[in-house]
C-alpha cells in the first residue's frame, strides 16, 4: 500500500484464519525465497528434491557431458557472493579442461581457435 510516491503500509492475510490485518509501515524489505531459478532445465539437467542444480561432488560437473553449474543455482548451502564466484572460477577451469580435451570433436577446421598474441 502506498500513497503514490511511498509505502505506507502492508496488507498481511493470515494463511490459517484467513483473515487481513493492515500494519502501517513506512519501509519494506522484499524477502525473494529461497527457491533456485532453475526450473528451464529441469527436462535434462539433473535437480535435487528442492531444485537445486547436482554436481558431482567437489566438482562442477553437472549429468549433462559438457555442462557445468556453480553458484545459488547449484548451492544451497552457503549461497554468498565469495562462494558463487569461487565456484564460478573452479567452472571456468572445468570448462577449459573439458574444452582442451575434447576440442578435436568440439572445433571444426573452420573455427579453430586463433593464438591470442
Ligand atoms: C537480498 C540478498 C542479499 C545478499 N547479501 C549477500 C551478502 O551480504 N554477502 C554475500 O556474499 N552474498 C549475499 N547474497 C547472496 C549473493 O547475492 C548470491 O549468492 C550470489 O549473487 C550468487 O551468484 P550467482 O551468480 O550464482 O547468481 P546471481 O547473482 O543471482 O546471478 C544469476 C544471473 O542470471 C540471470 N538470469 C536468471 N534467469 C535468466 C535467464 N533465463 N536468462 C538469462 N539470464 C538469467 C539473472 O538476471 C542474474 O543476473 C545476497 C543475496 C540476496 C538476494
Amino acid at each position: 500500500m502506498g500513497d503514490g510516491k511511498v509505502v505506507t503500509g502492508i496488507l498481511i492475510q493470515d494463511k490459517l484464519t484467513e483473515k487481513n490485518k493492515v500494519y502501517e509501515i513506512q519501509g519494506l524489505f522484499i524477502a525473494i525465497g529461497h527457491q533456485p531459478n532453475t526450473d528451464m532445465f529441469k527436462p535434462v539437467i539433473l535437480t535435487d528434491e528442492l531444485g537445486y542444480i547436482i554436481t558431482k561432488p567437489f566438482s562442477t560437473v553437472t549429468n549433462i557431458d559438457g555442462v557445468f553449474c556453480c553458484g545459488d543455482a547449484q548451492d544451497k548451502i552457503f549461497r554468498q557472493a565469495v562462494t558463487a564466484a569461487g565456484a564460478g572460477c573452479m567452472t571456468a577451469l572445468e570448462a577449459e579442461r573439458y574444452f582442451v580435451a575434447n576440442q578435436d570433436r568440439l572445433v571444426s577446421q573452420d573455427t579453430a581457435l586463433m593464438p591470442l598474441n
